[in-house]
């Protein structure tokens, strides 16, 4: 609680020494390797994230102002795209929006060549009224290449590009980076955040964060990037969000990844429906897929149904919900607490411009960056900077809704009928009345983008500058075909989109289960299959009527990752509270890909579990002293902890040590009623090991019998290179045998790789 006083004082704070990220989506990851890139000497930075949580996993299409961030931190751009399966983006094709079956496309080029008078829309406004002109895109060349899906980087910048690119694998690729320059990520969960309980000028700011392993994690500025939560800003600090709904009617989004069918096209794909639109952005090895819908207009089942029906390709990862509100908290920065990416707000993928927006609000930190101390003024600043470039985004996606000739379903009607704010009404009116588009000077959408957007979208103006009426027909003719035939002479040369992604940035393909078709002819490297696929799956049946499934000579070379977990050793780390009692590091994506895919095809129907939410992976060691076990790590525990009504959890061991008597599984049953086994639960995660030792009669020690709170319901023994699959709400513990404690502590110990499988329930069991 602020005290009164401190609320007149000014916001002050000391020199900022220790920078605190809270969060490891794309935002949290493009700030860690921005300030580390730019500032990273002079700060002790630190990035906290939760895998448990996760990241939102979606936004994967950009616009080319992401090249200058990609500058700062001097990325090889050859690199970046094949760490992140990325293609090159042109523009965004918007089809059905002016009308049903009426397209148009806003490309990242220019469209013809204006005059100091006036813009080319003038020229071309003339042209068209005396039949001397063609489409006003055929003057654009990145809107021809597109089209002909046709690409190549030219010189200067001749063709203005951005990418697609995966989410999941660009916030990998900066973790590798940031971490390279020193920043420091941990792994938990934030549960407390401490603010200034004092009276003086820092007074209300954080001052540190509690991890649910007890940690505490102090520092002089906080960036907010717990995505739509904002645990930072909001939550902790207050500040209220703005809802922007009134004018962004769409406020969920159902999300869902298809194998590529085709050659990957060098655009986004903008199909509006009749109750919101969908997205298409093809990768190297999938397309993503989404649909923007508003909830007062269709349910998530009908959404659900309606992207499945539209999307080309086998269904790679089912569709899932995403609720939002589109809007921006009220102040982006207070105190010492900057959000940046979904903390700050959304307005929708639209135009693609969250990425953009976590951009910017990193320059601008860098640019203004409070190293000598937070002050009210800087913070002001900041946040009037932000606010009047939302703004005008916010505006310029509002104008595709607006303006339009749909008018078949309630929804397209209400766009058309809602009152817009005054700038944007103003900037329409201005169009429709001389063609002329007057922006301010730091917009990120300048004229191009309006007057395609605005003449897409359906409006021809009624005047166009008389500077155009002083050239004859020959004049005029000749300028606009002189335009018109340079774009076509330019892209015609230019190589397929797909080809010359193939050769300037191939990426690896992931084993993503090939559609039932003929195999296409690839130069691409094949990443060689690592786990076993022609598998023997031994049920074993627990005595409570259960089963689990394991799996002898699972990996095809587990000396390799052995040896891998060997070569990565120093980047394991303990996690405190955690009930695996020993150090683990995250597997590799490409590994945790494999795993995902082997579960899909051989496990899944097996565990009875619904369409796939994600995976997780990591290896593990056993190390802790049986001595020194906390509450969670001496009794048996599920690994469903995470996971929401409606969904369930399925795991695997894998067990990659050749010795058998460090032990394997053992499986428990709880022979409590259901409330007092989860005050018993409460209790391990709140208690330390001695009270709750005390409380319980449980001493330090591995669980690996019986006992008056658990009966063992099966066992299964470990055996070099065997892995065992499990519904993840079982009660389990390693079959840990300490007295054989030096066996556990040389060499490579107990290593195992463990891995969780999140889905839907099945609500009728198969
Ligand atoms: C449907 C949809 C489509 C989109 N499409 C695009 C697009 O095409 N282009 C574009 O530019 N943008 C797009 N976006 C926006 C884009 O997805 C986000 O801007 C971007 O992913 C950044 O998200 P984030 O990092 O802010 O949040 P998240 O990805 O949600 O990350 C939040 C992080 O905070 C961590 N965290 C949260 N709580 C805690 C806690 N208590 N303890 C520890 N860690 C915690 C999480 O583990 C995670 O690491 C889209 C968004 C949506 C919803």
């Amino acid at each position: 609680m602020i005290n009164a006083s401190a609320q007149t004082i000014p916001y002050a704070s000391g020199p900022v020494r220790r920078i605190v990220i809270a969060g490891g989506g794309t935002a949290g990851w493009m700030v860690a390797a921005g300030l580390s890139k730019s500032l990273g000497r002079l700060f002790d930075i630190r990035l906290i994230e939760s895998e448990e949580i996760g990241t939102i996993g979606v936004g994967e299409a950009t616009i080319p102002t992401l090249h200058f961030f990609h500058e700062i931190l001097g990325l090889d751009e050859q690199e970046f795209m094949a760490a992140t399966q990325a293609t090159f983006k042109l523009g965004i094709n918007f089809e059905n929006w002016r009308n049903v079956k009426q397209d148009y496309f806003h490309s990242f080029g220019k469209t013809g060549k204006p005059h100091w008078t006036a813009g080319f829309q003038h020229f071309w406004l003339e042209g068209r009224k005396r039949g001397l002109a063609s489409d006003y895109g055929d003057y654009c060349l990145e809107l021809r290449a597109a089209m002909d899906n046709r690409f190549a980087k030219l010189p200067n910048w001749g063709l203005n590009y951005a990418y697609h690119l995966d989410a999941t694998l660009y916030a990998a690729y900066l973790r590798r980076y940031s971490e390279a320059l020193g920043v420091v990520r941990l792994e938990g969960k934030i549960v407390k955040v401490h603010t200034d309980t004092g009276a003086g000028a820092s007074a209300g700011g954080i001052t540190a964060l509690t991890l649910n392993d007890g940690s505490l994690i102090e520092g002089d500025l906080f960036i907010d990037c717990t995505g739509m939560r904002s645990l930072l800003l909001s939550e902790t600090l207050g500040v209220a969000y703005e809802d922007w709904s009134r004018w962004l009617p769409c406020d969920s989004a159902v999300a869902a990844q298809t194998a590529s069918v085709g050659e990957a096209v060098p655009y986004t794909r903008s199909i509006a429906h009749p109750f919101g639109w969908q997205w298409r952005i093809p990768l190297q090895h999938r397309v993503g897929n989404g649909l923007i819908f508003s909830s007062q207009h269709l349910g998530d089942e009908e959404a659900k149904a309606t992207l499945l029906a539209n999307v080309q390709g086998e269904v790679l990862r089912p569709p899932r919900v995403i609720k939002f509100t589109p809007g921006q908290r009220e102040l982006v920065w207070k105190k010492n607490c900057v959000a940046i990416g979904l903390s700050s707000g959304f307005l929708e993928p639209l135009e693609s411009t969250s990425i953009h927006l976590i951009q910017r609000g990193l320059t601008r930190l860098i640019q203004m960056f409070p190293a000598e101390g937070v002050c009210q003024s800087d913070i002001d600043e900041y946040n009037a900077q932000t606010r009047t470039a939302i703004e005008t985004i916010r505006d310029f996606i509002i104008l595709h809704y607006h303006v339009t000739n749909r008018s078949d379903t309630p929804f397209w009607q209400k766009c058309r009928d809602m009152e817009v704010p005054p700038l944007l009404a103003h900037r329409i009116q201005l169009f429709k009345d001389t063609a002329r588009v007057c922006l301010g000077t730091d917009e990120l959408f300048q004229d191009n983008s309006w007057i395609q957007v605005m003449m897409g979208q359906g409006i021809t103006p009624s005047a166009h500058h008389p500077v155009t009426r002083q050239m004859n027909d020959r004049d005029l003719g000749e300028f606009l075909s002189e335009i018109r035939k340079e774009a076509a002479r330019t892209f015609i040369k230019l190589p397929k989109h797909h080809e010359y992604v193939a050769q300037f940035c191939p990426a690896v393909k992931p084993p993503i289960p090939a559609p039932a078709q003929a195999p296409v002819a690839t130069n691409r490297p094949v990443v060689p299959a690592k786990f076993n696929p022609h598998p023997q799956i031994q049920t074993v049946a627990l005595s409570n009527g259960q089963s689990v499934f394991v799996i002898d000579d699972f990996a095809l070379d587990p000396e390799g990752l052995v040896r891998e977990a060997q070569a990565r050793e120093p980047s394991f780390q303990v996690q405190k509270g955690h009930p695996y009692p020993g150090p683990q590091l995250a597997l590799q994506p490409e590994m945790a890909q494999q795993l995902d895919a082997y579960f899909e095809q051989h496990l899944r129907a097996r565990l009875r579990t619904g369409p796939a939410l994600g995976s997780y992976g990591r290896f593990s060691r056993v190390l802790q002293d049986s001595a020194t076990l906390g509450a969670v790590q001496r009794i048996c525990h599920t690994d469903d902890s995470n996971i929401e009504a409606g969904e369930a959890i399925s795991a695997l061991v894998h067990y990659l040590f050749p010795d058998p008597q460090l032990g394997g599984t053992v499986f428990f049953r709880s022979l409590m009623s259901p409330q007092d086994t989860q005050s018993f639960l409460r209790d391990a995660t709140s208690l330390d090991g001695a009270a709750f030792g005390e409380k319980y009669g449980i001493p330090a020690g591995y669980m690996t019998q019986s006992n008056r709170y658990f009966e063992v319901i099966g066992r299964v023994p470990a055996r070099w290179n065997r892995a065992v699959f499990y519904d993840g709400s079982i009660f389990h513990s390693g079959d840990i045998q300490w007295s054989s404690a030096a066996a556990y502590q040389s060499g490579n110990g107990r290593l195992t790789v463990n891995a969780f499988f999140k889905s839907q329930s099945l609500s009728v069991p198969a």
